[in-house]
């Protein structure tokens, strides 16, 4: 009884097609020009060979295979997916406190939610096929559901690498300076002495952080050696227990430090990459290479909210461009990061940070591997991501011009996969 029963059940199965849908469907691309994240040169007239969600065969010319879709993007330049190693998904500009305090007060997480899975979308289309989302500015953990829901297809996204809270001390980060009366949300997990770090580190992978991060510093200013410095947030034993929780259970942790204060106490705690970064002096960036690294600069929004916040924001633009050459001479590991959300997600393209890398003195194919090889080698993902070879993920863009001679072509991706599936075709 039970075997007949399968037997209907196959038949039927078979009727339907669901076992020829098993075969994994293949897609052929068709490159004019393949910049492919490893070599220097594009490859002309490129055939990509997908199947399912991964590369198969990457070869210059040849046929498509009988059967495979073929997508024809022989006008155009294609690349691996961009990677953005910071932003924030829950946050829509803050050049003010009350930008940013607003924020916090008048918009419920679920509100922040949404629009989270609308800058996820847009973030796609922009031709980010993978994103380190460095912490939710108050909005919990809300950034592990929309990871959920873009890994489950609910919403369209990139790949998520979320690091949640965040953490900081208490009275060291927003909300602050509201009467003593209120209890005011924070827009960090606030963490006080070495079990209260662990304690976080655990609260947070529990709840499904991917990373860690913390903020060494605040409070940037000049001293009269002319060198940018900070307030460092936590003492040495409470960073460095942060930091040895986080690798204990397996999780990288990436450092805030823009003061060259707030990024030596991150280097001395062990961190694996330093935000923003506008301090570090000759010494630090010997460190940065010593200690293997990663700096992510974030430019576009140092540049955005310069003005507005006024102060010492618009000279920490040239000290950082002064560091950006140095760090590059000195072969320091620089990975792609905008800090979007600190900019609104609806104003700006992320792709914006490549032109910012060119005028600081990277080639334009340097900058492109800050998006895709190095920023896939700091997610721990370079065997998935970040390359157009076989055996990774199918996360492949294309634009309609040539980056290489024009960066700013990278602000106007006509074409996205991810995972095999085609999200936006504008070349056909
Ligand atoms: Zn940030």
């Amino acid at each position: 009884m039970k075997n007949r029963n399968l037997g209907c059940l196959l038949s039927l199965l078979l009727l339907s097609g669901a076992v020829v849908a098993q075969t994994p469907r293949r897609i052929a691309i068709r490159a004019g020009h393949l910049i492919d994240g490893k070599s220097d040169q594009p490859i002309a007239n490129a055939l990509i060979l997908i199947e399912g969600n991964k590369i198969v065969s990457v070869t210059p010319g040849g046929s498509p295979p009988a059967g495979a879709d073929v997508i024809d993007l022989s006008r155009a330049t294609v690349l691996p997916g961009f990677i953005d190693a910071h932003t924030h998904i829950l946050l829509q500009g803050d050049v003010t406190a009350a930008d940013y305090d607003e924020q916090l007060l008048k918009q419920s997480t679920p509100y922040r939610a949404i629009l989270a899975a609308r800058n996820a979308h847009i973030a796609l289309s922009h031709g980010f096929t993978a994103m380190r989302d460095l912490e939710t500015e108050g909005a919990m953990y809300a950034d592990v559901d929309v990871k959920t829901a873009i890994n489950r297809g609910e919403v369209p996204g990139p790949r998520m690498f979320v690091a949640t809270r965040a953490m900081a001390p208490t009275g060291m980060y927003p909300l602050l300076g509201y009467s003593w009366e209120l209890d005011m949300p924070h827009g960090v997990q606030p963490v006080d002495g070495v079990d209260g770090a662990r304690l976080a580190v655990r609260q947070q992978v529990s709840h499904g952080a991917d990373w860690i991060k913390y903020y060494s510093d605040h409070a940037y200013f000049y001293g009269p050696d002319g060198i940018l410095h900070s307030h460092v947030n936590f003492r040495a034993d409470e960073a460095r227990a942060i930091v040895e929780e986080a690798r204990r259970i397996g999780r990288p942790v990436a450092a805030h430090a823009i003061g060259s204060d707030g990024i030596a106490a991150a280097l001395d705690a062990g961190v694996d990459t330093i935000e923003h970064g506008d301090g570090l002096t000759d010494e630090l960036i010997d460190r940065l290479v010593q200690q293997k690294v990663y700096w992510v600069p974030t430019v576009t929004v140092s540049v955005y909210v310069a003005q507005g916040r006024a102060g010492n924001w618009p000279k920490m633009i040239e000290t950082q461009r002064a560091a950006f050459a140095k760090a590059l001479r000195k072969g320091v590991k620089i990975a792609f990061g905008t800090d979007v959300g600190g900019f609104p997600w609806t104003e700006l393209n992320q792709a914006r940070e490549f032109r910012y890398y060119v005028e600081y003195g990277m080639t334009p194919i340097e900058a492109i591997r800050t998006a895709t090889t190095t920023a896939a080698e700091l997610l721990g993902w370079s065997d998935r991501i970040g390359s157009v070879e076989p055996g990774k993920f199918a996360d492949i863009v294309a634009v309609s011009g040539d980056p290489l001679a024009d960066i700013t072509e990278l602000e106007h991706v006509r074409f996205v996969m991810k995972d095999g599936v085609v999200y936006r075709n504008e070349l056909k």
